[in-house]
């Protein structure tokens, strides 16, 4: 039995309950095989396998707080500290009543490949909880963000583990959690990153995911000989990873014709108007149905998700397994060529290989959607020397951080003997670094 499969066998006897992890785990050790087999000798006697698949440390607790009525409620809390090798843990926090141990996994060991693809010393974390923002008022959401770091507090730090946003975890959540961290710890420091810019946020952070998706795409086009410009867009989501990929897109010459939430989508033949979208999701936090109403010719699908439009490069923007395999067929046969992924694995397992079959342009998640963790690591540079940096300055490292991650996943993949798969690229390029890191630390 191959060592890979050895690990996966003894990893499901060990975590039944845990799906979601256990998926992902399968999908990252399977494209580890060429790598896996050029070092077996060196991963088996170290353990290597064994250490990399499960967190160095997951934290649990309860946050009980009280709604505006003065009802009490008590959700479940946690912070997977999966992988130290290169850096203090790093990754966002996702407040969503599907949050659970082993969905934090799974984005715990995804995290720990994709800060590692960054080139900036940052180790892998994620954490969350099963509360749902929705519907709760400023002062809930704040009470809740206080009794979370109450108990968080005590496990992270500048140096330790720095958590970020993620789903349902926007700069609200962010400057109620770090005003508690300050109070209870009487350390102004850069324990979170997606800061208000008052107090210690990077510029360009806000627009780091999107940006960075439309740089690393358009690397991948202008490989292919292709270019951006004038080619239609399809995207799913509406927050802010959708949001500045639609502005980035935009200002290079593509046309972005759908965003969508939950409830259905918009499709604008014209070009999905960047401030209409910010007004309705910034500022007014309402549902994208509300486009429609207000822009002439823009319709709205209810129930529906954007992937029987026709385009040329789809860029999934809202979360988890939100395209399937009858998805990714529908965007193949409508002439689809390329997708890049702005959310957390978006294509499920199926699509995945509906794309590589077919052999368009595709970026995984932890590749192109790096850009919001790599500013989230400028940021904690610019907290450590107490300076800030301009938008141009941030931004242009953006670009350069996913030129290098588009030229180090397409390297890794020939290298291995699986040129243009950037799945098997970007989980090789992410592993090596982690794995001559733990090498080189001992048995740990
Ligand atoms: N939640 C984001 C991600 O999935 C950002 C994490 C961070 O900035 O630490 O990469």
């Amino acid at each position: 039995m191959s060592y890979v499969t050895e690990v996966y066998d003894n990893l499901q006897k060990k975590h039944p309950y845990e799906p979601e992890f256990l998926e992902a785990a399968k999908r990252i050790l399977d494209s580890l095989e060429p790598i896996v087999s050029a070092n077996e000798e060196v991963y088996r006697k170290n353990a290597l396998l064994e250490r990399f698949v499960e967190p160095e440390r997951i934290i649990t607790f309860r946050v009980p707080w009280t709604d505006d009525k003065g009802v009490n409620h008590v959700n479940l809390g946690y912070r997977v500290q999966f992988n130290s090798a290169i850096g203090p843990y790093k990754g966002g926090l996702r407040f969503h009543p599907s949050v659970t141990q082993s969905i934090l996994k799974f984005l715990g060991m995804e995290q720990t490949l994709k800060n590692s693809l960054t080139g900036l010393p940052i180790g892998g974390g994620k954490g969350g909880s099963d509360f749902d923002p929705h519907g709760k008022s400023d002062a809930e959401v704040m009470r809740f963000c206080q009794s979370f770091m109450t108990e968080l507090y005590k496990y992270v730090g500048k140096d330790v583990d720095v958590p970020a946003g993620d789903i349902g975890v926007g700069g609200r959540e962010v400057g109620y959690l770090y005003g508690q961290y300050k109070r209870i710890t009487n350390l102004y420091e850069g324990v979170l990153t997606g800061k208000g810019l008052t107090f210690g946020g990077s510029l360009a952070r806000t627009e780091a995911t999107g940006y960075g998706l439309v740089y690393i795409t358009n690397e991948m086009v202008k490989a292919a000989g292709k270019d951006l410009a004038g080619k239609t867009v399809v995207v799913s989501g509406s927050g802010n990873v959708a949001q500045y990929a639609i502005q980035k897109a935009h200002e290079l010459g593509a046309k972005v014709v759908t965003c969508s939430d939950s409830n259905g989508y918009v499709y604008d033949p014209n070009g999905i108007n960047f401030d209409v979208l910010c007004q309705i999701k910034q500022v007014e936090r309402g549902r994208i149905k509300e486009y429609a109403k207000r822009v002439p010719g823009s319709e709205y699908h209810d129930g529906e998700k954007p992937w029987g439009v026709k385009c040329d490069i789809a860029l999934p923007c809202a979360t988890q397994n939100e395209i399937n395999g009858a998805d990714a067929r529908k965007l193949l046969d409508n002439g689809c060529w390329c997708v890049a992924e702005g959310a957390n694995m978006p294509s499920d397992a199926d699509a995945i290989d509906a794309y590589l079959a077919a052999k368009i342009l595709y970026m995984p998640a932890k590749a192109a959607n790096a850009g919001g963790v790599a500013v989230s690591a400028l940021e904690m540079s610019q907290n450590s020397e107490r300076l800030s940096w301009s938008f141009e300055e941030v931004d242009k490292m953006l670009h350069n951080i996913m030129v290098n991650i588009y030229n180090n996943v397409a390297t890794a993949a020939k290298k291995y003997g699986y040129e243009g798969n950037f799945v098997v690229g970007a989980n090789i390029a992410g592993f090596e670094k982690v794995a001559n890191a733990m090498l080189g630390q001992g048995v740990v």
